[in-house]
């Protein structure tokens, strides 16, 4: 994804260059409050891993995404505990953790955008997260289109 011109995008699936609405897996750190009915969603380390345009595009490569993070995708779902996707310890998820999720975002203005769709693929206890070390990580994320 190129940030300086983000209402451009190419699908990571069938290469076609597209503007607005984008898909996206996402691997980000968040906690979710769950004071109100909704779950309010906090995060910092937002990174995009892959967009597509659209959730047929989205959910062709899925699999292989997460299966290149090393990390199966379990639908966890919104409730507050989730079991962590690869060693099922249980997941505490009004703290900070690592979740992978499939995302529909569109642009409010020319700076704003909206996330309309989200859906949990996978979270992560702390241990697993921290796991894998951190430098090698982004390596491996800075090289991704040669992983293809
Ligand atoms: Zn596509
Ligand atoms: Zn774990």
């Amino acid at each position: 994804m190129e940030l300086a011109q983000p209402e451009h995008f190419e699908c990571f699936h069938c290469h076609k260059i597209f503007l607005g609405r984008v898909y996206e897996v996402v691997r980000e750190r968040s906690r979710l409050h769950f004071d109100g009915r909704v779950a309010h969603v906090e995060s910092d380390n937002f990174r995009g891993l892959e967009c597509y345009c659209s959730r047929a595009c989205l959910d062709a490569r899925v699999d292989r995404v997460m299966a290149r993070e090393h990390v199966p995708a379990t639908y966890p779902g919104r409730s507050r505990i989730a079991n962590c996707a690869i060693c099922h310890a249980s997941v505490d998820r009004s703290a900070f953790h690592v979740a992978y999720l499939a995302t529909l975002s569109e642009p409010i203005d020319a700076t704003t955008w909206d996330t309309v769709e989200l859906d949990y693929l996978a979270v992560l206890c702390e241990t697993c997260s921290t796991s894998k070390k951190r430098s090698n990580e982004d390596d491996l994320l800075m090289n991704f289109p040669s992983l293809k």
